[in-house]
């Protein structure tokens, strides 16, 4: 008769239709398509919901997801009264569970069909009932949503049957109480979770507390912010098990029993409400937490612990039939009243709520202050309505249905109870600290160690650097021993085998070599050269120090230049001086003979070899003019070949260096060839042999005005400028210096830069250098100081003026001896005469002169400088000034 058609058609008012079918909200296709109570929260929805601290179900806040109170109907079988009493009639309703509606005889032909959530027949088990109503619910409180199962009907139909049956005798009969508990304990770990209990029954309009008599008038207590009710003065037992729940349950039960007899009242015009608390812990990671405001306050990677908060309310409602009808005695209409209030009360609420009436009379009834989150509220609600098939109740049986018709419109906002869980975030975090601590500990350890391991190995490993080292050196050290040992030993032998050789008249036998010997011997004359060369310079300071002391003597001699001790200790000196002079003119005879001895020995001498020797200045070739011709070699000079010119100029400035080929050598032009070579050639070799040349040459004194005469000074000056080896400065030096002891050319050598000159080269830093420049000063001096004695000069010293002081007072105590002694007599000199003193006085030479008369090592020098400070009027005014005592 029904069709899905007619439905809709009646859905629209459709009045002519007989089939009549109240619809909850939700589309229909909804309804279809679920096979049972179960949500269809998508976990994405659910994941949205999570918030915290959200106020309750005031309003409809964005958060939360709708869920529509679901509504069964459960038909009890004929009992057996009934099975005998309306054994003639049929059943009133006739259910249609597979398309989950059900059918309300009116009469014999007639009949009004409704569509529940889930039609429960007669042979539906325990089982199933508590899967399809309760199941869901109980899954949603585990996951932090509060949650209500409620039985409505007719006293009879089955209520307590379906909600408290505790099945003792027969398992399958457990009802939903029962079950809900054996699946929360299953899913709740009992080190983080808890379950707690309280079990109630409200009895016009006051709640008793089942577990504690005691406790029977408690008050609701509401939060005003979120909405949420509480029972404060309820016993809370706490749940460890399914034993402990079943105990409790009998507990209750019992006391029920007790206080409705107390009361005098049924069971049936009470309330029984279940509630039970679950606090189930969600560990970070299982939370899936996408909202980043978590995040954020954790780290990225880090979520904490929350606490979800569930509450399963389960209700068996007293019976839903009108009071005359089950029987009132003994009540009081007034009471009578009171006693169905709050369930006429709920409906009430159930009615505005399914309207969507702005007003619900929420307060007006404990039940529904209680119950007011599980209509209009955040909870899931399932609603079982139980039916009997007794024709005689059909009324009752109508009413129940349209109760439950009207629920299965009321609309619910789930929201998740959920709060972080601190005391477990703080356990978490404390073990985590625990743990890095230790890991600190251990890393902190082994570090430590790796440091020390470390540390060892350097250790080792320097100190076999040292061994390896110390061993080293040692092997090298006995090396060296052995290899001086060997070289001695080889040495002694090669002394040996060459004294047995001079032994035979220092003829070459028949088995000796004469290459070999040559060889010897020619080692042999350089070592000669070299002694007759020290001999030679030897000779010449000496011969220096002679010309200086007749120079003195010469001015001590003067009446007024000093005392006759003085004379005579100078005359003693030049003796000596003298003797000194013969004995070395007598070893460096000696010498020759013995090196022409040795050149004769050595056999021919060849032309490569004549020029290696001409290299050496000063080397001796006494007899080359002779063998070569002094013109040719002049001639040479003029070569254009700078190679032929370089060997000319060696071989004429060795000749020079024989005062008895000087004068051959100037006579035969040589000296003009030679100052040619300085003007011309820019050859620094040729340069500084040119002038090593002119340098002997200047040593006599008629050389020296020809060197003058030929523009020889402004040469030297200019090669004094250019050259850069201190050799070739050494002998411009030099030949200069000889010029500045000649008297007659004095104002000449320095019109022509010749004093410039000599000072320009004390750039040069080489004590042959500055030797040379000294010994040109004292000379220079030396004249002047002469002059002046004899009148033929005045005015300041040529030296002063051109600037010569400050580098004499510099040098005045060189390191050099030689050096300090050519100034220290330069000194002397200027000393001499007075018209200096200021200038000398001013540019510190005082002082100088003062420590050359205490601290000079020559005695003669020592005087001289006492000599002339003390004659010296200026010296003398200066030094008593200065408190100096001489
Ligand atoms: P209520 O609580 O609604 O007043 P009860 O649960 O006390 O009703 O049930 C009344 C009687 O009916 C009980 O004896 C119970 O065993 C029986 N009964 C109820 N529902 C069923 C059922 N579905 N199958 C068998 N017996 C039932
Ligand atoms: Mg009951």
């Amino acid at each position: 008769m029904a069709s899905s058609s007619n439905i809709y058609r009646n859905n629209s008012n459709n009045h002519r239709n007989t089939m009549k079918i109240d619809r909850p909200l939700a589309p229909s296709s909804n309804l279809r398509a679920s096979s049972s109570f179960k949500s269809k929260l998508t976990p994405s929805s659910s994941t949205s919901n999570v918030r915290r601290s959200s106020p309750a179900f005031l309003g409809r806040p964005d958060n939360s997801v709708s869920g529509r109170v679901r509504v069964a109907v459960r038909l009890r079988p004929r009992n057996a009264e009934e099975l005998v009493a309306d054994a003639d009639f049929a059943d009133c309703v006739e259910l249609q569970p597979e398309v989950k509606r059900l059918k309300l005889r009116k009469n014999n032909w007639d009949s009004d069909t409704y569509e529940f959530d889930e039609v429960l027949t007669e042979f539906a088990s325990q089982k199933r009932v508590y899967e399809v109503v309760a199941k869901p619910v109980v899954e949603s409180v585990l996951e932090g949503y509060n949650g209500t199962v409620m039985a409505y009907g007719q006293t009879g139909t089955g209520k307590t049957f379906t909600l408290g049956r505790l099945g003792d005798e027969d398992t399958s009969a457990r009802g939903i109480m029962v079950r809900a508990m054996e699946d929360i304990l299953e899913n709740i770990s009992p080190e983080t979770d808890s379950i707690s209990v309280s079990y109630l029954q409200l009895y016009m309009e006051s709640i008793h507390d089942l577990l504690n008599p005691v406790n029977d008038n408690i008050t609701i207590v509401e939060d005003p912010k979120t909405g949420d009710v509480s029972l404060p003065g309820a016993t809370l037992v706490e749940i460890s098990g399914q034993q402990s729940f079943m105990e409790l349950l009998r507990i209750g039960e019992a006391h029920r029993i007790a206080a409705n007899t107390k009361l005098n009242t049924e069971s049936s015009r009470s309330h029984a409400i279940l509630m039970v608390h679950v606090k189930k812990s969600v560990s970070g990671k299982e939370a899936d937490f996408s909202d980043n405001d978590n995040s954020s306050h954790f780290g990225s990677n880090f979520n904490p612990p929350m606490l979800r908060k569930g509450k399963l309310v389960v209700v068996d409602l007293a019976g839903s039939e009108r009071i005359h009808k089950s029987g009132s005695e003994g009540h009081m209409l007034e009471e009578a009243k009171s006693i169905n209030l709050s369930l006429s009360a709920l409906g009430k609420c159930i009615n505005a709520l399914a309207e969507n009436s702005a007003h619900v009379p929420v307060r007006d009834s404990k039940l529904t202050r209680l119950l007011r989150d599980s209509f209009g509220g955040t909870a899931r609600t399932s609603l079982i309505v139980t039916i009997g098939p007794s024709p005689r109740h059909r009324a009752e049986t109508s009413s129940t249905i349209s109760f439950g018709q009207r629920a299965m419109k009321v609309e619910n906002m789930l929201k998740i109870k959920e709060e972080f869980d601190y005391k477990s975030l703080s356990r978490r975090l404390e073990i985590q600290l625990d743990k890095l601590m230790a890991d600190n500990e251990r890393q902190q350890k082994a570090f430590d160690y790796e440091v020390d391991r470390i540390k060892l190995e350097a250790q080792d490993r320097i100190s076999e650097v040292e061994t390896n080292c110390a061993e080293a050196l040692e092997r090298e050290k006995r090396k060296c021993q052995m290899d001086y040992m060997e070289s001695i030993k080889k040495l002694e032998e090669k002394w040996m085998s060459n004294h047995q050789k001079n032994g035979n008249n220092g003829f070459a036998n028949g088995t000796t070599s004469r290459e070999g010997q040559v060889g010897s011997d020619r080692s042999e004359i350089t070592e000669l050269k070299k002694l007759l060369q020290n001999e030679s310079s030897m000779r010449k300071a000496a011969e220096e120090e002679v010309t200086n002391l007749k120079n003195q003597l010469y001015q001590f001699t003067k009446p007024e230049a000093g005392g006759t001790s003085c004379i005579l200790e100078l005359h003693k000196l030049l003796e000596e001086e003298t003797r000194k002079n013969k004995r070395l003119e007598e070893e460096n005879a000696v010498l020759r003979s013995q090196l022409s001895q040795q050149t004769l020995e050595a056999g021919q001498v060849t032309h490569s070899q004549l020029r290696d020797e001409y290299s050496g200045e000063g080397a001796l070739m006494t007899n080359l003019p002779g063998q070569v011709g002094l013109q040719k070699i002049l001639s040479l000079l003029e070569s254009e070949d700078p190679n032929i010119c370089m060997h000319a100029v060696k071989v004429v400035a060795n000749l020079a260096a024989e005062e008895a080929n000087q004068e051959k050598i100037v006579e035969a032009g040589g000296l003009t060839s030679l100052l040619m070579l300085l003007r011309n050639f820019d050859d620094e070799t040729i340069c500084r042999v040119a002038a090593g040349a002119i340098a002997n040459l200047a040593m006599n004194e008629a050389n020296q005005e020809l060197i003058m005469a030929e523009g020889g000074i402004s040469l030297l000056a200019m090669t004094a400028g250019d050259a850069e080896d201190p050799q070739t400065l050494r002998m411009v030096a030099g030949a200069i210096a000889n010029l500045c002891g000649n008297d007659r050319l004095q104002m000449r050598l320095r019109s022509e830069g010749g004093i410039k000159a000599l000072l320009g080269m004390v750039r040069c830093r080489h004590p042959d250098v500055l030797s040379q420049v000294a010994r040109g000063i004292a000379n220079f001096a030396k004249c002047e100081s002469r002059a002046s004695a004899q009148g033929s000069r005045r005015g300041r010293s040529l030296l002063i003026e051109d600037g010569a002081l400050p580098w004499i007072v510099q040098n005045a105590n060189n390191e050099a001896s030689l050096i300090r002694r050519h100034i220290e007599l330069a000194l002397c000199h200027l000393a001499q005469h007075e018209v200096n003193a200021k200038d000398m006085i001013s540019g510190g030479a005082l002082w100088e002169l003062v420590r050359i008369s205490r601290d000079c090592s020559r005695e003669d020098i020592r005087s001289l400088a006492r000599c002339t400070l003390t004659s010296s009027p200026t010296f003398y005014a200066e030094m008593r000034r200065l408190r100096i005592e001489v």
